[in-house]
């Protein structure tokens, strides 16, 4: 008998944004073979008879190919076992899962996509940041920096509608060049923008600028991504919120006395 294999996310970071299904499925498991960006406490869920493996490869240090993590796939189901693949996030989105159901649909190997909340929604949510606002953001946009694992990445949209809220995953620690190719995808340099570190964990961080500044901005622990537009300024901190009440001309905002400190 063939296994199965479950292309499973794990969320952002906290373990309490697992899915039901996600828990479990690494209770279950035969093999799970998992990302780095995988905390302990997720991986504390799964039993200790349970292979683990973990075949990330961080940014700069050779590691396991995404061709072999292909073949550890089809050959652990060939073995019959039921095998997760645990992705960080989501899996659909910017974890390289079409690769690997090409590889699982060449070698007729059943498997099933489990969906984890995504980094931007993490982080969102964390800095209290609506994606979409009903007078100045209709449009979301998710895009990876040029600068981590360059070797996957398509081009970013020539011109970004004005109304678009911008998520960009991986920007690395180049904020300048990050801030270039906004600027060069038509994002005017007064836009508001946040970058978000360790979203969702206990270490969270939350820098709230603009493009224009975003070159100054603190280089914060890894993982970061950068939301970018003008729903940006009704975040947690306030840094920036006086200035959305004129933006959008009809939103009533009411800072607090400790947010009008902060
Ligand atoms: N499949 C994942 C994304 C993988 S790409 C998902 O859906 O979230 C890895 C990038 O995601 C990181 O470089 C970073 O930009 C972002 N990321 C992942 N977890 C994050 C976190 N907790 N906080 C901030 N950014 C995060």
């Amino acid at each position: 008998m063939t296994g199965k294999v479950y292309l499973v996310g794990a969320g952002p970071g906290d373990p309490e944004l697992l899915t039901l299904k996600a828990l479990k499925l690494l209770k279950s498991a035969d093999v799970v073979l998992h990302d780095d960006l995988i905390g302990p406490e997720i991986l504390a869920f799964i039993p200790s008879s349970t292979r683990v493996q973990n075949v990330g490869k961080r940014f700069g240090r050779k590691g396991i190919s995404q061709q072999e993590i292909n073949g550890l796939l089809v050959q652990n189901a060939l073995l019959g076992l039921q095998v997760v693949r645990l992705k960080g996030g989501d899996p659909l989105i910017f974890g390289r899962a079409g690769e690997e159901i090409e590889a699982l649909r060449a070698a007729h190997i059943e498997f099933e996509i489990v969906p984890g909340v995504t980094a931007a929604l993490g982080a969102a949510a964390r800095a209290q940041i609506p994606l979409t606002h009903r007078q100045v953001a209709s449009t979301l946009v998710l895009v990876t920096g040029h600068h981590a694992g360059a070797d996957e990445f398509a081009d970013w949209p020539a011109k970004i509608p004005t109304d678009a809220t911008v998520v960009v995953y991986m920007p690395g620690h180049d904020y300048r060049s990050t801030a270039e190719q906004l600027r060069r995808a038509g994002v005017p340099e007064a836009t508001a923008c946040a970058v978000i570190s360790q979203a969702t964990s206990p270490d969270e961080q939350v820098h709230v600028t603009t493009v224009g500044e975003l070159p100054q901005s603190p280089l914060l622990p890894s993982p970061t991504l950068l939301v970018v537009g003008e729903v940006v300024r009704l975040a947690k901190p306030a840094a920036l919120r006086q200035d959305f009440a004129w933006y959008s001309g009809r939103t009533e905002i009411s800072l607090t006395a400790q947010e009008r400190a902060e």
